[in-house]
């Protein structure tokens, strides 16, 4: 065998890779024929060529070679190493890596192999990192189920975070951020299931039931605001952008609530234009010209790429609250947020900035041209039922009361 630039060469009749040996590549075949057959007592299993990939099992499992591979002809074999495929593994959802496992054992047991120790043993968890992955799986699949019932029986809830107007402290809107009230788990935070929800594409209706009942909320949260252009937000997943019939659906809704489009703000990641570009800006193109303001969320975490800003006409952008955590501490981040409130300035868009938690960040953030301001100095995110009781106990839903953390 030759190597020359990752490419291995065998010339025909030499071994490949012998049954029982450690595996830890796979190879995919650049050219030539590979006879791939049982170690024992010789029998050609089956004849591979070009563009095939051989020993691929060992990308998934660290059990010895369970075939023998011989070129038949000259043959040309591209290295795929297990540490490469362990990597891209990690990355992906714990239910389809736990299926590749399960998968991967039943396939050993069914060639029952003697040198095998687990052979006999039904396919399940091996090693502490196997049960881990096990319990990930099933947890994930159990929430799944779950996830589609509550949606049937109205367990997701919506909570209202107020957005002011940082001049004046004037309440001016609301960010809906929804919650997961499990009948045994308790209020289940949004970043527990929202990623399940995107993977398994049940964020669909769950966005579009976001809308119903945010539309729904909107008069009586809208009494509460003192601005003249009182907005609320919702957050808008890539995967929901996606699928090409939110804008037709989303528009729908608002009709029949009667809600003023101007007055609903939608909130995008920057990874919605990462991901199906095309449909996603034909969608935000036609709710943008329903009158949907729309707000480029989380910015400065993601690649925030002046492009974004080029191609879509974004109404407001959000500045992430890493940013704003430490606009004191660091004068990196200082300047940062200053320069983006320079181009917001020179875009006539306007800023939130979101993670307030101080009045002198408030004030920070006011003096560097900031319009508007979220965080926990103006208030947590709660039902609606809390915030009319507080408003009914005249306790500053409309005017931040200096310092206050509600
Ligand atoms: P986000 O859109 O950036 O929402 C702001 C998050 O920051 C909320 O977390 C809020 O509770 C939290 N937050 C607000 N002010 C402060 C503060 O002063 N300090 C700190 N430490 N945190 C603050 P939450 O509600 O857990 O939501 C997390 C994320 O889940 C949201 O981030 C949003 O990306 C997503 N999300 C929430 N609701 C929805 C929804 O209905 N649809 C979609 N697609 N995503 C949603
Ligand atoms: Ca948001
Ligand atoms: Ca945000």
């Amino acid at each position: 065998m030759t190597e020359r630039l990752g490419r291995k060469h065998y010339p025909a009749g030499s071994v490949i890779f012998s049954q029982g040996e450690a595996g830890y590549s796979a190879f995919l075949i650049a050219d030539g024929l590979v006879e791939i057959a049982d170690g024992v007592n010789g029998m050609v299993r089956a004849r591979i060529g070009r563009g095939e990939l051989i020993g691929e099992v060992a990308l998934i499992d660290h059990q010895p070679r369970t075939a023998t591979a011989r070129a038949v002809t000259d043959t040309v074999l591209i290295e795929v190493s297990r540490d490469l495929v362990e990597r891209l593994l990690m990355d992906t959802n714990p239910i389809i890596r736990h299926i590749l496992n399960v998968v991967l054992g039943r396939f050993r047991k069914a060639l029952s192999q003697p040198d095998f120790q687990d052979t006999e043993r039904p396919a399940g968890p091996r090693t502490r990192q196997d049960m881990d992955l096990r319990s990930k799986a099933t947890d994930s699949l159990t929430l799944l189920r779950d996830m589609r019932d509550a949606l049937v029986s109205e367990q997701f809830v919506l909570h209202y975070q107020p957005i002011y107007l940082l001049e004046g402290r004037q309440l001016a809107g609301f960010e809906a951020l929804i919650r997961w009230r499990h009948p045994t788990r308790g209020l289940v935070p949004p970043l527990t299931f929202l990623d399940l929800a995107e993977e398994s594409g049940l964020i669909c209706d769950m966005g579009l039931w976001v809308v119903q009942r945010a539309c729904g909320d909107w008069p009586a949260l809208r009494r509460l605001t003192v601005t003249q252009r009182p907005f609320l937000s919702i957050n808008i997943s890539p995967a929901q952008l996606a699928d090409g019939t939110f804008a037709d659906v989303a528009m729908g809704i608002q009709r029949s609530a009667g809600m003023d489009p101007a007055e609903l703000k939608l909130e995008l990641t920057e990874s919605t234009f990462i991901q199906n570009q095309a449909v996603a800006q034909a969608q935000l193109h036609r709710l943008s010209e329903f009158g949907n303001s729309i707000a480029l969320d989380d910015y400065g975490t993601g690649f925030s790429g002046l492009a974004h800003l080029q191609n879509y006409r974004f109404h407001t952008l959000k500045l992430d609250q890493l940013f704003i955590r430490e606009i004191q501490s660091s004068s990196l981040s200082f300047q940062l947020v200053r320069s983006t409130l320079d181009m917001v300035r020179a875009l006539h868009i306007n800023a939130v900035g979101e993670g307030i938690e101080t009045d002198a960040v408030a004030d920070i953030l006011q003096q560097l041209g900031c319009q508007y301001g979220q965080g926990f100095l103006f208030g947590r995110p709660l039902p609606l039922a809390d915030l009319l009781v507080r408003n009914a106990d005249n306790t500053a839903v409309r005017s931040a009361p200096s310092g206050a953390s509600a």
